[in-house]
């Protein structure tokens, strides 16, 4: 039998797409030899190296690689988040919380969902986010373990990190390096094509050097130096559903004990983020440039930072969007090469995780295969257009009014499918069938009750149970919530008892081949 298998996989790119493509495969082809895994950088052409804000996802990647998160975190100095806070999205003063947990627990086989919605309508429940654990340890700044333990009430929730994603990206380069990927220093000036094919067969590097490979990894950023540039797959621009194009970053002194949350505050024409780490603060305002200058949006949040500021606040500029397929001929594009969507929800390095999924879960053979490939660039569309539409819903309903941004963004068309899944809620209180996956229904809930916004029905069998009854089962259930979060330590102590940062941050210890 002809062996099919791929015996070379080259990474362009070195930032945080690349690093974690390239320990995700080296985990996967370490041990059987069989397969080399190569990554290509250019130390002349910088990482994007944002703070990232992650998703509970990261903590299972971590897992999967093998990686010890509480040395991530103390190498990284990176802290714990329970949940986004929106400020002010819902109106000045407004207050309401993104939780990775579902809301509150069923009662008589009916999910919390209707016995909250029945109580809301008549006036005899709090806003959701009382009958949450995560959002009130989050409201107070505190953090917990999950210990699955009744007595300490801190059953069962999830929680993600916040990280630097420049040291993140260098823990996963050491680490990678150590399990065997080839790192190569070095500029691609171009890309070499099979005239027959069209697949990409080599990288001519600087230095006349070259790197031939089988199947290419594109993590070169937004530029997608081998999809776009030498494939010319194309891209979808979604800038009239998501009209922010640019961000500015500012790292900041530690002003504040650290919160257990990301927090997005709407601002004049976008949002800004304050998320700590442990050696600093990093805060950012991602807006749209028709509405405000770049010079203004860097005043604002240097203005706005709680601590001083540690250096200039930066500009990135980005395009929302998706390349059409992630997958052509031999190249498989993830991070900023396979599109851009706002750190709104903090999905940047979850969909670098689910692509690597969709990848290694129908890795190709040495063989072209197209219905392969059909199928992956297909379900992968399907995500991202899920994300998207979870994304517009924040601006969609949003409740600022007066303000021409806003105003802007509340009036905008949106994608049909947001407006079924808008519809299908109002009316019914259900979720279409992309929700099975990522976002789940507690998120398009917290989201949908944030905005003030209850469906129409509820289920029937909560017409069982005397009003009374079901405002006492509701008060019941925030009083035991509150009980434990006044049990539980402050992120801060959490911190420092369990994973206090290392004084000297992950350094990138193994040195690059020569080729
Ligand atoms: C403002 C902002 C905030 C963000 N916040 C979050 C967040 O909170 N949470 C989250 O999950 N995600 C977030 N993201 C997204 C996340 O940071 C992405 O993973 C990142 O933007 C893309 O990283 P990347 O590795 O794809 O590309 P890059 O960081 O741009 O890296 C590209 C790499 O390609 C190399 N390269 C390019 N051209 C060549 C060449 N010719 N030869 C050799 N090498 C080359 C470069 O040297 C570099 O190593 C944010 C992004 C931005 C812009």
């Amino acid at each position: 039998m002809a062996d099919h298998r791929i015996k070379s996989v080259v990474i362009v790119g070195g930032g945080t797409a690349g690093w974690m493509a390239a320990a995700a495969l080296i985990d996967r082809f370490g041990t059987q030899k069989h397969t080399t895994v190569t990554l290509v950088e250019s130390p002349d052409i910088g990482t994007v190296d944002a703070d990232e804000a992650t998703l509970p996802h990261f903590r299972e990647f971590l897992k999967w690689i093998k990686i010890n998160e509480v040395d991530l975190i103390q190498r990284t100095s990176a802290t714990f988040k329970l949940a986004i806070g929106f400020e002010g999205w819902a109106g000045e003063g407004s207050r309401f919380f993104h939780p990775f947990s579902e809301h509150g627990m069923p009662l008589l086989g009916t999910s919390f969902q209707h016995w909250w919605v029945k109580a809301r309508q008549i006036g005899k429940a709090e806003p959701i986010d009382r009958y949450v654990l995560s959002s009130e340890l989050a409201r107070a700044g505190k953090f917990g373990v999950p210990t699955g333990d009744p007595a300490s009430g801190c059953l069962f929730f999830h929680y993600a990190l916040h990280c630097d994603a420049h040291l993140v990206a260098r823990y996963l380069q050491s680490w990678s390096i150590l399990a065997g990927v080839r790192h190569v220093q070095g500029k691609v000036l171009d890309v070499k094509l099979d005239g027959a094919t069209g697949d990409v067969t080599a990288l001519r590097l600087d230095g006349d050097r070259e790197i031939q490979g089988e199947l290419f990894i594109d993590c070169s950023g937004s530029r997608g130096l081998l999809i776009e540039g030498a494939l010319k797959t194309g891209y979808d621009d979604w800038t009239h559903w998501l009209p922010c194009d640019r961000a500015a970053a500012m790292p900041s002194e530690i002003a504040e004990p650290p919160p257990s949350q990301t927090r997005s505050i709407a601002s004049r024409a976008g949002w800004q983020w304050r998320m700590p780490l442990q050696h600093r603060a990093s805060n950012g305002y991602v807006f749209c440039s028709r509405h405000i200058s770049e010079d203004e949006a860097m005043a604002t949040l240097s203005r706005a930072a709680a601590g001083r500021s540690l250096a200039e606040p930066r500009v990135l500029p980005f395009r929302t969007g998706i390349r059409r397929k992630i997958w052509n001929r031999n190249v498989f594009c993830l991070g900023a090469a396979s599109g851009f969507l706002e750190p709104l929800e903090s999905t940047g390095v979850y969909l670098v995780q689910r692509g690597l999924q969709f990848l290694l879960g129908s890795f190709p053979q040495s063989r072209p295969n197209l219905a392969l490939q059909e199928n992956v660039n297909r379900a992968n569309r399907e995500h991202w257009e899920h994300i998207r539409d979870f994304l517009v819903l924040h601006y969609k309903l949003n409740k600022r009014e007066g303000e021409p941004f806003w105003d802007e963004c509340r009036h905008r068309d949106i994608p049909e499918s947001l407006a079924e899944s808008m519809e299908l809620f109002r009316r019914t209180g259900r979720f279409t069938p992309q929700a099975t996956e990522f976002f789940r229904p507690s998120s398009w809930l917290a989201l949908y009750a944030g905005f003030g916004i209850l469906p129409d029905y509820y289920h029937p069998a909560v017409d069982d149970v005397p009003e009374e009854q079901l405002a006492l089962e509701l008060e019941n259930m925030a009083a035991g919530i509150a009980s434990v979060v006044a049990r539980t330590t402050s992120h801060e102590q959490f911190l420092r008892a369990n994973c206090p940062a290392k004084p000297a941050p992950v350094a990138a210890s193994a040195a690059a081949v020569a080729v």
